[in-house]
Order: C-alpha cells, then sequence, then structure tokens
C-alpha cells in the first residue's frame, strides 16, 4: 500500500472506493468471493445455513458449537482470557424474506393446482410474480420421521411460479391502483401442477398432484399441518457486471454476514477472548420465537461453554463484559432513486464495510446505538489493519427505516454496534452486494476477534 492510512480516512466525505484500498488483493477478494457464492447457491433458508455450517467447521480444530433446534446455532473458539472478563460476539441472522406455505395450502381454481402462501418478512410483492422459484424445507411425520425438500433449482428438475396479470388486462386491478394495493398476499399462490387424474371425479388437478407427493415424497395432504415449507428464488448466485465486480443472489442479508463471520472465526488466530458467532433465526419477523434473537439461546450457549471449558459462570455477568458485533446489511445509495437517501450519511457500494453507530426510525425510535467509546475502538482496529470502511445511515430522516438484533443483545449490557455490507436490491430476490464490501466485512469481523 503506497497511500498512508491517514489520507485515506481524512474524512468520510472524501472517502475512497474499496477498490482503490485494498489495491493489488484482487485474488484475495476473489477466492473468498467464489466459496461465498458456492454457499450462497446451496443455502436458501435457516435450516440449511445451520447445516452447511456444521459440515465446513466440522474440518477445522478448535471451533465448537451449539445448535438450537436446527436453525440458530452458535460457534466459539477458546481465547487466552478467561471467560469472566467478556467474550467477542458476532451475530448475525440467516433467515431472509421469503414466501411460506400456509398449513392448508393446497387447491385447485381454473384446472390448476396452486398452493397458498403467507410471506415472511418485508417483501415487495410484485417482485416475486412471474419468475421462477423453488420450495425448500422440512416435513415432519406424524412417526417422529422428517422429509427433507429440495424442489426446483436443478435444470433436470421442474420449478415453481407465481403467474402475473398480462399488461393488456392489466389497467384497473393493477395499473390505476398504489403498488401497495395493487398486489395483494393472497394473490401469491405458487403454481404446482395442471394435469389431471382423468380418472378422478372432480378436483382432478389436486388430486393427480396428490398423488405425486404420495408416491416421490411419500407426503400426505395432512403432513402439510407439521411443515417448514418456503418458497424461495430459484437458481445459483451469480456474478453482476462485464468486470464481475458484484455478486447477485437470494438472501445476502443476511447470510453475506453469517459467512463473513464463520470464515472469520475459522481463519482468526491467537484470540485474546473467545470468540463466538452466533447465527439466528426470526429477524425479518422482529427477531421472535425460540430460534430469533429475544430467544434467551444466547444465555443458553454461554453456559455450555463454560461448562465445556470447565469455567464457573454466570452468563448474564458474561455478556454483560462483552463486546459484540451486529452484523448485518445496510442499504447502499441508490443510483437510480438518490432521493431517498441523505448523500453525505450514505453508506456506498464498493467503499468497504458499513459501520451503523445507529438505526431506527423517527428519532432513532428502535434504535441500539453506539456509544462514542466503542465507535472509537472500532475505528481504531478497522484503521490499524487498513481495512476498507464507511459509516452509513439507512435512508434520509423520516424516509423509514429498519432495526437489526442488536438492541436485544443490549439488553444484556454488552457494548455492540451493526457492521456488514452496503447492498443494492435489498430484500429483493436478487440482492446485489459488491466483491471488495464482501471481503472487507470478513477482514472487520476477524480484526474484531483478534484484536484487544
Ligand atoms: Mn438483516
Ligand atoms: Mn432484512
Amino acid at each position: 500500500m503506497a497511500e498512508k492510512k491517514t489520507s485515506k480516512n481524512k474524512s468520510r466525505q472524501e472517502r475512497i472506493s474499496g477498490w482503490e484500498w485494498l489495491k493489488g488483493k484482487n485474488k484475495e477478494i476473489d477466492a473468498y468471493c467464489q466459496e461465498y457464492m458456492s454457499f450462497m447457491s446451496e443455502v436458501k433458508t435457516e435450516r440449511e445455513a445451520v447445516d452447511y455450517v456444521k459440515k465446513v467447521i466440522g474440518a477445522y480444530k478448535g471451533i465448537e458449537y451449539l445448535e438450537n433446534r436446527g436453525k440458530a446455532i452458535a460457534l466459539w473458539k477458546k481465547g487466552k482470557a478467561g471467560l469472566k472478563e467478556g467474550i467477542r460476539i458476532v451475530v448475525a441472522h440467516i433467515d431472509s424474506p421469503r414466501l411460506d406455505l400456509k398449513v392448508n395450502p393446497l387447491y385447485e381454481d381454473t384446472d390448476i393446482a396452486m398452493l397458498k402462501t403467507h410471506y415472511y418478512g418485508g417483501i415487495k410483492k410484485y417482485q416475486w410474480l412471474a419468475r421462477p422459484l423453488a420450495m425448500h424445507g422440512r416435513i415432519a411425520k406424524e412417526d417422529g420421521s422428517v422429509v427433507d425438500v429440495v424442489i426446483g433449482e436443478r435444470d433436470s428438475e421442474p420449478c415453481f411460479t407465481i403467474e402475473d396479470l398480462l399488461p393488456h388486462l392489466a389497467q384497473k386491478v393493477q395499473y390505476n391502483k398504489k403498488v401497495s394495493d395493487a398486489f395483494e398476499g393472497e394473490r401469491l399462490n405458487i403454481i404446482v401442477g395442471s394435469r389431471p387424474d382423468t380418472g378422478a371425479k372432480e378436483n382432478k388437478v389436486k388430486k393427480a398432484v396428490l398423488d405425486l407427493l404420495k408416491r416421490n415424497y411419500n407426503i400426505e395432504e395432512e403432513d402439510f399441518v407439521s411443515a417448514d415449507l418456503e418458497i424461495v428464488p430459484s437458481g445459483p448466485a451469480r456474478e453482476i457486471g462485464l468486470d464481475s465486480s458484484m455478486i447477485g443472489a437470494y438472501g445476502h442479508d443476511d447470510r453475506s454476514c453469517a459467512w463473513a463471520a464463520v470464515k472469520a472465526l475459522i481463519d482468526a488466530k491467537g484470540l485474546p477472548f473467545t470468540s463466538v458467532v452466533l447465527l439466528v433465526d426470526k429477524e425479518e419477523i422482529g427477531s421472535e420465537g425460540n430460534t430469533g434473537a429475544k430467544s434467551r439461546f444466547l444465555e443458553e450457549a454461554v453456559w455450555d461453554i463454560g461448562e465445556k471449558l470447565g469455567s464457573d459462570i454466570i452468563p448474564s455477568r458474561v455478556l454483560f463484559r462483552s463486546l459484540a458485533i451486529s452484523a448485518d446489511v445496510n442499504g447502499a445509495l441508490d443510483p437510480d432513486y438518490p432521493e431517498v437517501h441523505e448523500k453525505t450519511n450514505a453508506a456506498r457500494l464498493g467503499y468497504g464495510i458499513c459501520v451503523t453507530k445507529f438505526t431506527g426510525s423517527r428519532g432513532k425510535s428502535g434504535s441500539s446505538e453506539a456509544r462514542a467509546e466503542y465507535m472509537a475502538w472500532i475505528r481504531s482496529i478497522l484503521n490499524k489493519r487498513n481495512i476498507p470502511w464507511q459509516t452509513g445511515e439507512l435512508g434520509k430522516i423520516d424516509e423509514g427505516g429498519g432495526g437489526t438484533v442488536a438492541k436485544y443483545l443490549a439488553e444484556y449490557g454488552m457494548e455492540i454496534v451493526d457492521m456488514g455490507p452496503a447492498l443494492l436490491s435489498m430484500h429483493a430476490p436478487f440482492e446485489i452486494a459488491s466483491k471488495v464490501d464482501l471481503y472487507s466485512t470478513y477482514l472487520a469481523y476477524r480484526a474484531f476477534m483478534e484484536e484487544k
């Protein structure tokens, strides 16, 4: 690096791009992103994320884990200091916006068999119409057995879709309405068949679909009641641009941070404190439930670590003394809609990991704000290691807003700050991330684990 560190950080207004910052590191950036793309192409649900991560860490000594019902997981690596001095936590969520099947999903209309859905998280409904979709999930049978399905990802198998109205007839029911009214949740029905069982008396197509489900997956209609079936965009992660500088994928929010945290934990050496990577579910619907960040799973994990290390600890006291990163994405300055951002404080694609001091909306409501002293320490480790970073506030004041899991962990009294890459098309079926931001995110989480 020829430039002086000070010139890069002279002023947030005179930021330089992450590509300039990491000039000469293209090989490392691409190697990291190749692995990330494999992860993103295979993993579309929280369950799949937990399974994949378990498989990956199995190859490394020194990383242990505690799993929460297949949908959340805490990974950890021992540090030099005792647990009583606190731990380092990187928390990310592994659920993404999607369409869940209703518990009674299957019906037939107009000689087409369809599955009813209830959307999960903040989606723009029209983005899910007329595109290839896949079904991922688990069906639990009464006898205790489970059937895991992934249908619609391979070229050799069929996919699913939701139909959309032809433009010729869309005037009244779509074009003349507000976008929020034009697309209704009850119309997000998945097409699953149209070939009738010619021997049946009624509901011939539904009957044929049920026969197929029985034959191919041993699933009865009532089994939908005890299932977690998620409809997600079909297809792998792809490089974007003539220069392949970006990655398009479903679920960068927040599996880009989850992957960076896992890789950082694997590669981190000489840890001063025990480091924990906590991957949680249900963030997109408010961190609810027994697998979300509001559950007491983190406490349980700290108990477990204490037991394994033979350390007599009280989890709440350990957590009070801990430092954390709420590893989540932010929105990048949108070139097509710049008016929703306040440019001086908006994160930019390609400018490194985004450190977000506070989130929330309408007067920081719902935010867990990082205090000045903690921001200073975070800044110091990023600058010390010459890691591309920027700050970002999600949109203009009163334009909207959002929150993360930070406030739920802050309840324990730990220091916590939001940090992750800034995305374009956030929450869309195909989100855009910059390779240099993804790599910077990994470097930053690793620095957080390794620095005193
Ligand atoms: Mn998120
Ligand atoms: Mn989100």
